[in-house]
This record gives C-alpha cells, sequence and structure tokens, in this order.
C-alpha cells in the first residue's frame, strides 16, 4: 500500500476508511486544508446535527451527504456507517471542535478498530487546547475531566478526587452553571489559581485568570454568556510571591479550627501543613 498520507492531498480517491474532522470551535477560518479536502471527497459525512454541518459545508461550498450520528442512538446507524467505510472514505464530524472530545464518536471508532478499518485522524481545533494556551497555568502536565457535572454534590467530589493531582485540570461547563461551579471550586480547592476562558475564536472572546474571589465578582457584574472553559492550577502552583498566607489563612480561621483551615490550604497549595498549623495558632 502507498504512503496515505503522503497521498491524501494528491490521490484522485481517499482510501477507505473512517475520517474523524475536526471543524472550527468558533472562527470558520479555522477549518484546515486537509479537512476541506476530505470532506469533499468522502462518500459520506456523519454528524451531530444535519443543520450544523450543513451550514459550515455549506459555507465552504461543499455539497456533502450528511448522516446523523450519535453514539447512543440507534445502533443500525453505526453498523450502516461501519458498513460503508470498509469499501469507501466516510467522515465523522461533531459540532464543533475535536469530534470525540466530550462529543460523538469513540464508539464508532472504537468498532471500526476493532473490524480492522482504517481509521484516520484529520487534527484540528479542540476548544481545551485553545483554553490552555490562552490561560497563563501550566501546560506541562494537564488532565481534562470533560463538563463538571451539574449537580452540587457530585461537582463537589469530582473536584476533591482530582484537586490532589498535580495537574493543570480542565473542565467544560455551560454559562449558567458557572458561578456555581466557581462557589463549589471555592469550598473544595481554596486558594486555587484559576482560569476562566469564553467564547473562544469567537468576537467576545477572553480567557480571566486569577483567585475564585474576583472571578466570581466578574461573572456577578457581567453574567456570562456563550461556551465556556474552566481551568484550576495544580496544588502547590500558586507562586510563593503572589501567594498572601495569612490573608488565607485568616479568611479559612473565619469559619474553622487551626488544624482545619491549614489542613485545607496545605491541599490546595501543596504547602506544609505542620508550617501552616503553626501560623494559624500565631494569627488566631
Ligand atoms: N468537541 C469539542 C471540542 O473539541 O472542544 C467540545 C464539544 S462539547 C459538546 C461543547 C463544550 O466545549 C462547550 O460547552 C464548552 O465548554 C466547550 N467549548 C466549545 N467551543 C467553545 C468555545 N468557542 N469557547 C469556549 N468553550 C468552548
Amino acid at each position: 500500500m502507498p504512503d496515505r498520507k503522503e497521498e491524501l492531498v494528491t490521490e484522485p480517491n481517499l482510501y477507505p476508511g473512517l475520517y474523524i474532522v475536526a471543524t472550527p470551535i468558533g472562527n470558520l477560518g479555522d477549518i484546515s486544508a486537509r479537512a476541506l479536502d476530505v470532506l469533499t471527497r468522502v462518500a459520506a459525512v456523519a454528524c451531530e446535527d444535519t443543520r450544523v454541518t450543513g451550514k459550515l459545508l455549506h459555507h465552504a461550498g461543499i455539497r456533502q451527504k450528511l448522516v446523523r450520528y450519535d453514539d447512543h442512538a440507534d445502533p443500525a446507524v453505526r453498523e450502516r456507517l461501519l458498513a460503508m467505510a470498509e469499501t469507501e472514505a466516510v467522515a465523522l464530524v461533531s459540532d464543533a471542535g475535536t469530534p470525540l472530545i466530550s462529543d460523538p464518536g469513540y464508539r464508532l471508532v472504537r468498532e471500526a478498530r476493532k473490524r480492522g478499518i482504517e481509521v484516520v485522524s484529520i487534527p484540528g481545533p479542540s476548544a481545551l487546547i485553545v483554553a490552555l494556551t490562552l490561560s497563563g497555568l501550566p501546560t506541562d502536565r494537564f488532565l481534562f475531566g470533560g463538563f463538571l457535572p451539574a449537580k452540587d454534590k457530585a461537582r463537589r467530589d469530582i473536584l476533591a478526587e482530582l484537586g490532589a493531582v498535580r495537574a493543570t485540570l480542565i473542565f467544560y461547563e455551560t454559562a449558567p452553571r458557572l458561578l456555581d461551579s466557581l462557589a463549589a471550586l471555592e469550598a473544595t480547592l481554596p486558594g486555587r489559581e484559576v482560569a476562566v476562558a469564553r467564547e473562544l475564536t469567537k468576537k467576545f472572546e477572553e480567557c480571566r485568570t486569577g483567585q475564585v474571589a474576583e472571578l466570581e465578582a466578574h461573572f456577578t457584574a457581567h453574567p456570562p454568556k456563550g461556551e465556556i472553559v474552566v481551568m484550576i492550577a495544580p496544588p502547590g502552583d500558586a507562586r510563593p510571591v503572589d501567594l498572601d498566607v495569612d490573608a488565607l489563612l485568616r479568611a479559612e480561621l473565619a469559619t474553622q479550627k487551626p488544624s482545619q483551615a491549614a489542613a485545607r490550604l496545605a491541599k490546595a497549595h501543596g504547602l506544609d501543613r505542620k508550617t501552616l498549623y503553626a501560623r494559624a495558632l500565631e494569627l488566631k
């Protein structure tokens, strides 16, 4: 078999298989030349919503056969797409960004690989990467947690569990839930530096990084709209020059015993619990 990837742009026919094609998360200019080429030439495009993908393809001047696909919907549709991908090139897109990332496609890819169907990924935008690169938070190690749960208890449990991991945490969020999530963050991981990225690659793009209280004040005064990514610094990442340990301890001591205050701040910032406890006793 010739080198498939070398020939993608020049080969008159794509090889049979499943092509996972990333699409823009806002700015239509972010679609790649390779994505356009593949979307033009596949036999069909599987998508979440035919109206959303229809608009994108119309904007690009591409006419295609669209098939609605959702991992949790009719298994017969998956079967049909897999049968097609055995003899023809079939693309999978989502409404925005990279398919499979908090979007459908996992079951389709898993099944395709099981059956020996070629799977090719055409890379492009994903909100989590765009957000991380803007945030100013550490990028050397990160953990993507998908959507934060809507229920408060589940949300706090996830934050407490993942908060111990030495990595920047990244979550998808919706605008109506942002303030509840910030409150849950303040309660479970007090003092952590947090970033909120909104409307990435769009006209009203913004990314704010700071203490939770600052972000809560801002988004209370300016209720958030649009699509949102929340990021949380790893434990111990707060730089000593930025961290006012006494102020944080005083805030904790208003509602807790010195031992609890020290334990919470030690966990949140990766600081020494005994040192914090000694200082808490002095401040009390
Ligand atoms: N597959 C997509 C990706 O690769 O980023 C994610 C799809 S998921 C259903 C939608 C969520 O992604 C939104 O609720 C939001 O949290 C995030 N998102 C998508 N586009 C965004 C944007 N332009 N700005 C900020 N967040 C975005």
